[in-house]
This record gives structure tokens, C-alpha cells and sequence, in this order.
């Protein structure tokens, strides 16, 4: 079975192919509290036109598309991001998808993650997964900028969350071997952005039909983080699951 380290270690041995998925620091980092910038979103921008990630103290919550990047505040409104904001965490990839198929549905996030895992070559595949189409109805979280020290679990504790129906729109994102905490949030991680750019978050599920998915597979992980090494050292200790499952994952479908 192929874990998250044999992706990033064919990336230092050089064994890949370029199709690499790009990540500025780690979830651990975020899941301690360590919330300033070590990446312009400019510098983010060389490394794909497809993603999602977050913003200084967490101020809000960033989704990117066909070379569109979307920073969405506290009422779920999205506004181009400037190149010069910067940013704690960020998961990029230039989308080439590799498989695409259509789900009719209705169906639930469930469902879709069930419907991608079906058509991956390997349980533990690194990949962005993108899907558009419409959403009955929509859930979705927003992160509120944090004017004092915390972490990502308590921050989530004070996230404005959006209920909607009726949204033409795409979810954005990638799905990480089931090992890949504390580095990254192991399984699906999914960004909703929601006429044209006007509305988005992170998703935590909802009602989807007439759905497009395509399914882009990536050979290795580019990590640019100061402490990658030490975290997945620390990761054989501490996994970081039920934080980030608590972080990350919203009430159940
Ligand atoms: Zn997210």
C-alpha cells in the first residue's frame, strides 16, 4: 500500500513526473495555532490554477479554479484574492483531469466520495477531485478571522456557517491517503465556489444533482513547509485524526 510518505519521497528522490500536487505548510501547523503567512498567494499562483487554503489568522477561506482564486469572508462572499495576501496553508495543482464521469443524483457528498474512490486506480491515490453541476441544497463553513492566540479546533467552534438552496456551482479540492494527518486532513477535503465565484466555503455537504466529475491523479506531493520533516516525525506519535475529523468535518450528511 502506497502511504503518504512514498508520495512525498519519490518527490525527493526525483521519481515523478512533474504532475505534482503543491502544499504551503501542513494542517498540524494550523491544528497548533501557528496561523501567519509564509507564502504569498502570487507565489502560490506558480504552482497551480486549481485549490483551496486560507488566509492569515485565518481570515476567511480561499478556493481557486481554472486560475480564478477566490477568497470568500464571513458571510460566504468571495472576492479575488490579491497576490500580494499571503497564507498559513494552501493545496494547489494545475487540473488536468485523468477520469471524468457524470453522477445524475441526487446525492449526497457521501455518495460522490464513494463514486471518485470507486474509480481510483489505488485506495491510497493522491488526486484533486472537481465537480460541478447543481445543489439542491448546501452547507458550508466560513472561518472567521482570529484577533487572538487559538487553534484551529477552537476557531471552528466560532466559524459562520452557511445554509443555502438552489446554488449552481463546483466543489474544488483533493482527496489525501487515509494516513496523511498531521501533514494533511486525511480523505476528502472540499471547497464549494458558487455562482461564478459570488458565494463559497468549506463544504461540509448538501444535496447535489447533474453533476460533472473529474478526477485529476497527482504522483507525489510537493511540500513547501519549514517543519515537514518534524511533523511527519511527530505524526508517528501524535496522528492529529480526531482534531482535525473535529476541525474539519461538519455534522453528518
Ligand atoms: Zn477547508
Amino acid at each position: 500500500m502506497r502511504k503518504l510518505a512514498g508520495h512525498i519521497r519519490d518527490y525527493i528522490k526525483g521519481r515523478c513526473s512533474g504532475d505534482e500536487v503543491f502544499q504551503v505548510e501542513t494542517i498540524g501547523r494550523l491544528i497548533d495555532g501557528d496561523f501567519t503567512g509564509s507564502m504569498s498567494y502570487g507565489e502560490v499562483m506558480k504552482h497551480g490554477d486549481f485549490g483551496l487554503g486560507t488566509f492569515v489568522d485565518l481570515d476567511g477561506e480561499m478556493a481557486a479554479v481554472d486560475g480564478q482564486f477566490w477568497h470568500f469572508g464571513p458571510d460566504g462572499r468571495g472576492t479575488p484574492v490579491a497576490p500580494e495576501d499571503r497564507t498559513p496553508f494552501a493545496v494547489v495543482k494545475f487540473f488536468r483531469p485523468d477520469i471524468a464521469f457524470r453522477l445524475d443524483g441526487p446525492c449526497t457528498m457521501a455518495a460522490l466520495e464513494a463514486a471518485v474512490d470507486a474509480r481510483l486506480p489505488a485506495a491510497d491515490a493522491l488526486c484533486a477531485v472537481r465537480a460541478k453541476g447543481h445543489f439542491r441544497s448546501a452547507r458550508f463553513r466560513v472561518v472567521l478571522r482570529q484577533d487572538h492566540p487559538s487553534t484551529l479546533e477552537e476557531a471552528a467552534r466560532t466559524q459562520s456557517e452557511q445554509d443555502m438552496t438552489g446554488l449552481e456551482g463546483q466543489l474544488v479540492g483533493f482527496r489525501f491517503p487515509a494516513d496523511s494527518a498531521p501533514v494533511e486532513v486525511p480523505g476528502y477535503h472540499l471547497h464549494l465556489i458558487a455562482d461564478g465565484g459570488r458565494i463559497g466555503g468549506h463544504f461540509h455537504g448538501g444535496t447535489m444533482e447533474d453533476l460533472t466529475v473529474e478526477i485529476d491523479l497527482s504522483d507525489h506531493l510537493h511540500l513547501a513547509a519549514h517543519d515537514a520533516m518534524a511533523r511527519l516525525a511527530l505524526g508517528a506519535s501524535r496522528r492529529m485524526k480526531d482534531e482535525i475529523e473535529r476541525a474539519e468535518r461538519g455534522r453528518s450528511d
